[in-house]
């Protein structure tokens, strides 16, 4: 049987990656979405084992010493990783896996595993992306503000991925990531339009737009 593709995931905070992702998996049988590791508490209505293996610091630094994790980054004060063997399972399975992990964790697994590829989602606008993380209400300002400085951290780092979809709506770009999976996508997106997106999370990340 031929083996799935390993797809990697990343987008700003309040990109709407979730939604995309649920989509996805709901859509197509073949597509599946990793679990991944984390020390961050969980939200209303997340559910252990569903939406995040929930660990304690040393539960998480454990899984790190037995090399469990395919990677595991910091972001915003707490550890996130990729637990090892649901990949390796499905990937043996011919299922496509969907990472969704931030942007240091993406360049790892992409040095570990040469055929996997990675997508950024951008958001139509910046001021699109400020809203949806405001309106959300599932995070207190300072970590809103700490997300949006991360936010502006990582625009430096996605020119490393190998495609890039706008998420304007869903539908599309669920379709996009498909064509992607598929080997099938045109790359249309102008580099001036990835800058513009850069530049602007940049300054509303200061507190500037
Ligand atoms: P959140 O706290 O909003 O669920 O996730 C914060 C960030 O961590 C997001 O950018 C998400 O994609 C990323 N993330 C989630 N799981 C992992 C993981 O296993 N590894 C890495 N490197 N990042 C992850």
């Amino acid at each position: 049987m031929e083996k799935g593709k390993l797809i990697i995931i990343s987008g700003f905070s309040g990109v709407g990656k979730g939604t995309v992702v649920k989509s996805l998996t709901e859509k197509y049988d073949d597509c599946v979405v990793s679990v991944s590791a984390t020390t961050r508490n969980p939200r209303e209505g997340e559910v252990d084992g569903k939406h995040y293996f929930f660990k304690t610091r040393d539960e998480f630094e454990k899984m790190i010493e037995e090399d469990k994790l395919l990677e595991h980054a910091e972001y915003v004060g707490n550890y996130y990783g990729t637990p090892n063997d649901f990949v390796t399972d499905n990937l043996n399975k011919g299922n496509h896996v969907i990472l969704e992990i931030e942007v240091q964790g993406a360049l790892k697994v992409k040095d570990k595993v040469a055929d996997a590829k990675s997508i950024f989602i951008l958001p139509p606008s910046s001021k699109a992306l400020k809203d949806r993380l405001v309106g959300r209400g599932t995070e207190k300002e300072d970590v809103i503000n700490e997300r949006l400085k991360r936010a502006s951290e990582e625009t430096d780092l996605i020119g490393n991925y190998d495609y890039y979809v706008v998420n304007d709506t869903i539908d599309e770009c669920v379709q996009d990531i498909r064509d992607i999976i598929d080997g099938n996508f045109n790359n249309e997106l102008g580099q001036s339009f990835i800058n513009q997106v850069k530049e602007e999370v940049k300054l509303f990340s200061k507190g500037e737009q």
